[in-house]
């Protein structure tokens, strides 16, 4: 007996917990290779079920060869573990895998995918994931059911101003939302090639992602969060010295900070591009952001926007380049009667520049 079988003989389909609805006592109908999967075209096992109340009849569309190979729902073609379109999850992943799309190849690569599956081959990459692609997933992913999702779809006579069932109506009577107009085409979805709710979702985070670069060009600071105490200066250095030449490196450790510092703008810039959303050192997940710029002497007129400023409570992450330019260069480790300083307000050097937060002290 093939795995096909076996898996078509399931007495269970493989859904995302939208698609199987609140009820997980839910009845379902089981029609034995039923209909021919809308992928791969070979006959498959049917199953239908009411996934709530008021909710719409669901059924499922694809096999189970198709479902396990990309890790998608038989019924919405999304990903069983997040509920995200297969092309989002593939991009931000960089998990797209080869799959031929032709009916005939399809064929042929399932069959030998079956037997893969069947020898517990590993068939997917998902494993090798790095946790920084997983965790940039983890943002945009629905963490909850949404099983809005079930519900009747649109009554299209209604929306014509046309439907005469009112209350007896099975159809939603409302408008469509701008996504309920979006066509989309089953098989588009599952080799994520022209996806349209994809793209969105995908143009979407990449707007998100990118930093906007600061105006001022001496900037060329950037600001990490999230550095724990085994992460060193070296550590931080290996990580971004491909991007160019670093000045310095400065951690603040108690507020789990610190400050790369390029000797270039474009080594600066290259570096939020490649590492923003995208920087891990020793397992640690990295915040990276642009420095803020210097702040001028005394007598220069930005005093009295940086009182303003200041007026918040400071915290570690409203530290700017400038408090931390006066810390440096920090007193030598062990050296005698010399604690590493940990906040601006600690540094002599600092006192008269922000009068605000003189009177902190
Ligand atoms: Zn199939
Ligand atoms: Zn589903
Ligand atoms: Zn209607």
């Amino acid at each position: 007996m093939s795995t096909r079988q076996e898996w078509e003989d399931s007495e269970f389909p493989i859904l995302c917990e939208t698609c199987l609805g609140d009820n997980p006592y839910v009845r379902m109908t089981r029609q034995g290779y039923g209909k021919d999967c809308k992928i791969c075209g070979k006959p498959f096992t049917i199953f239908k079920w009411c996934p709530g109340a008021g909710m719409r009849y669901k059924k499922t569309e694809i096999c189970q060869t198709c479902a396990k190979l990309k890790n998608a729902c038989q019924t919405c073609i999304l990903d069983l573990e997040n509920g995200l379109p297969l092309q989002v999850r593939d991009t931000i992943l960089n998990t797209a895998n080869e799959m031929p799309t032709s009916d005939i190849n399809l064929q042929y690569y399932s069959q030998n995918m079956d037997k893969q599956l069947n020898h517990g081959a590993a068939v997917t990459s998902y494993g090798r994931v790095d946790s920084l692609a997983r965790e940039s997933l983890k943002r945009i992913a629905r963490t909850e059911p949404y099983y809005k999702r079930n519900r009747p779809h649109i009554c299209s006579f209604f929306v014509k101003g046309e439907c005469k069932r009112g209350e007896e109506c099975p159809y939603r009577h409302e408008l469509p939302k701008e996504n309920e107009l979006i066509k989309q085409n089953i098989k588009d979805r599952y080799f994520g090639t022209n996806d349209p709710v994809a793209q969105k979702i995908l143009n979407r985070t990449n707007k998100a992602s990118k930093l906007k670069k600061p105006e001022d060009k001496s900037i060329t600071s950037l600001f990490l969060t999230g550095i724990e105490s085994d992460i060193t200066e070296k550590d931080i250095k290996n990580f971004f010295y491909a991007f160019g030449e670093i000045k310095s490196v400065v951690i603040i450790y108690k507020s789990k900070c610190a400050f790369v510092n390029f000797a270039t703008r474009s080594g600066a810039e290259l570096a939020v591009e490649k590492a923003y959303n995208n920087c891990n050192i020793n397992d640690h997940v990295i915040r990276v952001q642009w420095g803020k710029p210097k702040v001028q002497g005394p007598k220069s007129e930005s005093t009295s926007k940086d009182a303003s400023k200041s007026e918040q409570t400071p915290s570690y992450n409203q530290l700017t380049y400038s408090d931390l330019s006066k810390m440096v260069p920090p007193p030598p480790p062990g050296a005698p009667g010399t604690q590493p300083l940990l906040y601006p307000s600690q540094d002599p050097t600092y006192l008269g520049n922000i009068p605000a937060k003189k009177t902190r002290n």
